[in-house]
C-alpha cells in the first residue's frame, strides 16, 4: 500500500512511524515532510493546502491511500479534491472538517444531536461580547470561531483581558464563541470514523499552556501521556455513546459523513463529560504519545476508514506500556519562534531505552538539523507505569540542547502523583 501523508509537524512525523511498522504498508511518501520525517518517507516539496498540487502528487506515485495531518488542508478541500479523483483518503470533506473550523457550526451539530456542551453564545459585537460575558459570570472563555492553530482561546478572569480578546478577533473580521467555563479535568479522544462507524482510540492528556503548573499563555500542546489511570473504565464507551456516535449520525443525516478523526476535547465535569471542541485530525502532541502503545497495523485501519469498512465492532490492540511525550519549543514560543539554532543530542536521547524523538519545527542545515519553528519536536518515554515512562522522556530531553530550548517539566506528575480525581458520575452510564 503506497501512502502519502500530508503535513509536516510532530503529528505526521508520528503517523509515519506507526505507519513504518504496518507490514501493509509499502512505500511511504510525506509533503512537505520535516528533516526527522525523511528518515521515513520520500519527501516532496508540495503545499499541503493546494488542492490541483496534492492530487497531481497522488497521480504521480499512484498512491494507494492519502492520510491528511494538519486541519488547514482540511479546511481547504484538499481531501474532496482527492476523492473526486478517485483517491482513497483519509480525512473529512470541507464541509464535514467545519466542526473544527467553525466552533458555532460545532455548537449547532452538538444541540442538534444531544451532546452535552458548555451553554455559549455567539457574538459579533462587543455589546454582545459584554452582554455575554456577564451571563456566564467569571471564569470567562472567549474563542475565535474560526481556524487559529490551537491560540485562538482565552480563558481568563480577567474581564478587561477576555473583551479584549474579542475585540481583537471582531477588528480582524470575525465573530467569537463566549462560553461557560468547564471545570475539571480534560480528556483527549481520537476517535477514527468511516462515515458510519467508528473507533476509539487510547484517551490521552495534553497540556496546553506553556509553562509548568497551566501557567502562561496557551500553546499548540507541549506534551501528552496515556493512558489516562485515573480514568473511569466506562469513561471511552460513554464518550462513544453520548458523543462520538451522535454527532456521527447528525453528519451523515445532513449528507456530510464523517470520515477520518473526530478529536473529542472532553472535560471531565461535576455534571458529567461535556465537549470542550472538536477538532477533525489528530492532536498533537497527544497522537505522539497514543501512537506510540498502538499494535494495530494503523495503514490497515485508516486504508479501512477510508473505505467505509471500519465495522462497528472493530477491536484495537494496545501495549502495556505508559507513553509520555514531552515538547521542546524554541525560543519565544507561542508569541513567536526561533529558527535556525543547531539541535544536538538528538541520536544520543534515541539511544536510550524507551526513547524515541519525533520531529515538528526542524530543518536541516548542511550536515546540521536546526530548528525550524515554534514547537521543534517531542521526546517520547515509553515505560511499565507513568514514572517509567516519564524518566525516560526526560533523560531523552536532557540530551538534546538547542539554543532557547523550554520545555515543560510536569507533563503527567499530577497523575503520577494520583492528583487527578473525578467526580463518581461518569463512566457509570
Ligand atoms: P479549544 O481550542 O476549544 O480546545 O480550547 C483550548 C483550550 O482552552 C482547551 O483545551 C481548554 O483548556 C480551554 N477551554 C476551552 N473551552 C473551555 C471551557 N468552556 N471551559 C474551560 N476551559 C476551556
Amino acid at each position: 500500500m503506497k501512502t502519502l501523508v500530508l503535513g509536516n509537524g510532530g503529528r505526521e512525523h508520528a503517523l509515519l512511524a506507526a505507519l513504518s511498522r504496518d507490514p501493509q504498508v509499502g512505500e511511504l511518501h510525506a509533503a512537505p515532510g520535516n528533516a526527522g520525517m525523511a528518515a521515513l518517507a520520500a519527501l516532496h516539496a508540495v503545499e499541503a493546502t493546494d488542492p490541483d498540487a496534492v492530487v497531481a502528487l497522488a497521480r504521480e506515485l499512484a498512491a494507494d491511500l492519502v492520510v491528511v495531518g494538519p486541519e488547514a488542508p482540511l479546511a481547504a478541500g484538499v481531501s474532496d479534491a482527492l476523492r473526486e479523483a478517485g483517491f482513497a483518503v483519509f480525512g473529512p470533506s470541507r464541509a464535514a472538517a467545519q466542526l473544527e473550523a467553525s466552533k458555532a457550526f460545532a455548537k449547532e451539530v452538538m444541540a442538534a444531536a444531544g451532546v452535552p456542551t458548555a451553554g455559549s453564545r455567539i457574538c459579533a459585537t462587543a455589546e454582545e461580547a459584554a452582554a455575554a460575558l456577564d451571563e456566564f459570570g467569571a471564569p470567562h472563555v472567549v474563542k475565535d470561531d474560526g481556524l487559529a492553530a490551537g491560540k485562538g482561546v482565552v480563558v481568563t478572569s480577567d474581564r478587561a483581558e477576555a473583551l479584549a480578546h474579542a475585540q481583537a478577533c471582531f477588528d480582524a473580521g470575525g465573530t467569537v464563541v463566549i462560553e461557560d467555563f468547564l471545570d475539571g479535568p480534560e480528556v483527549s479522544l481520537f476517535v477514527l470514523c468511516d462515515g458510519t462507524d467508528a473507533v476509539a482510540l487510547t484517551p490521552a492528556q495534553d497540556f496546553k499552556r506553556i509553562h509548568d503548573g497551566d501557567a502562561g499563555p496557551n500553546t499548540g500542546g507541549m506534551g501528552a501521556y496515556t493512558p489516562l489511570p485515573w480514568l473511569p473504565e466506562g469513561f471511552t464507551e460513554e464518550v462513544m455513546d453520548r458523543v462520538a456516535r451522535p454527532v456521527l449520525a447528525e453528519m451523515a443525516r445532513r449528507g456530510t459523513p464523517f470520515t477520518g478523526v473526530l478529536f473529542c476535547g472532553l472535560a471531565v465535569t461535576a455534571k458529567g463529560v461535556e465537549v470542550i471542541e472538536f477538532n477533525v485530525r489528530f492532536g498533537d502532541p497527544e497522537t505522539q504519545a497514543v501512537l506510540a502503545r498502538l499494535t494495530t497495523p494503523l495503514g490497515g485501519l485508516l486504508a479501512d476508514a477510508a473505505a467505509g469498512r471500519l465495522g462497528a465492532d472493530r477491536a484495537l490492540e494496545w501495549s502495556d506500556d505508559v507513553a509520555v511525550d514531552v515538547v521542546m519549543a524554541s525560543a519565544g514560543y507561542p508569541a513567536t519562534s526561533s529558527k535556525g539554532d543547531v539541535i544536538t543530542g538528538l541520536a544520543d536521547a534515541e539511544a536510550l531505552e524507551g526513547v524515541h524523538v519525533i520531529h515538528a519545527g526542524t530543518a536541516t542545515s548542511g550536515d546540521d538539523v536546526v530548528t525550524a519553528g515554534g514547537r521543534v519536536l517531542a521526546v517520547v518515554g515509553r515505560g511499565a507505569d507513568l514514572a517509567q515512562a516519564r524518566e525516560r522522556a526526560y533523560a531523552g530531553v536532557e540530551r538534546i540542547r538547542f539554543d532557547g530550548a523550554q520545555w515543560r517539566t510536569d507533563i503527567g506528575l499530577k497523575a503520577e502523583r494520583g492528583e487527578i480525581a473525578v467526580p463518581a458520575a461518569v463512566g457509570q452510564a
